[in-house]
């Protein structure tokens, strides 16, 4: 275990509902560290290209013009294991399945509107991280 840095998406289903605060507040009662955050709107070349793992997907034209629908934030958390911690906090992608307290059991509407995206590895947070930070936008 060592302190890690993760990427995190606040979607536009939760910004649509005001549940910044709301993810926020598990986030940080989880022991993790906002260090960069910011509220953008995706372009579609940017959600596609972001995505693009799940280019061949049945649902990857309906996720990316999700992704554009609305305003999200975009996050660096750190903390002890920080990429781990992230993914147990978020819970399981379709809501369905998550566990009671987690962010997508607390706020999620559907496995597509699942209110948050957290780096799933070490080398996509260090791939995600840097698409939409520079070094100086975080601050630990
Ligand atoms: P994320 O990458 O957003 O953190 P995840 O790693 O839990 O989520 P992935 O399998 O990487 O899940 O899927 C990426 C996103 O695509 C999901 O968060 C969800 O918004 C959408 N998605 C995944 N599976 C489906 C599906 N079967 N139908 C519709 N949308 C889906
Ligand atoms: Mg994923």
């Amino acid at each position: 275990m060592s302190i890690q840095r993760t990427f995190s998406i606040i979607k536009p289903d939760a910004t649509a509902r005001n549940l910044t605060g709301g993810i926020n507040a598990l986030i940080e009662a989880a022991g993790l560290r906002i260090v960069a955050q910011k509220r953008i709107w995706l372009t579609r070349v940017q959600a596609e290209s972001f995505y693009g793992v799940h280019q061949a997907r049945p649902f990857f034209a309906d996720l990316v013009s999700f992704m554009i629908s609305g305003p999200v934030v975009v996050q660096v958390l750190e903390g002890e294991d920080a990429i781990a911690t992230y993914r147990k906090v978020m819970g399981a992608t379709n809501p369905t399945d998550a566990d009671a307290g987690t962010i997508r059991k607390e706020f999620a509407q559907s496995i597509e509107a699942n209110s948050v995206h957290g780096s799933d590895a070490p080398e996509t947070a260090a791939i995600e991280i840097p698409f939409f930070f520079s070094g100086c936008e975080i601050v630990g």
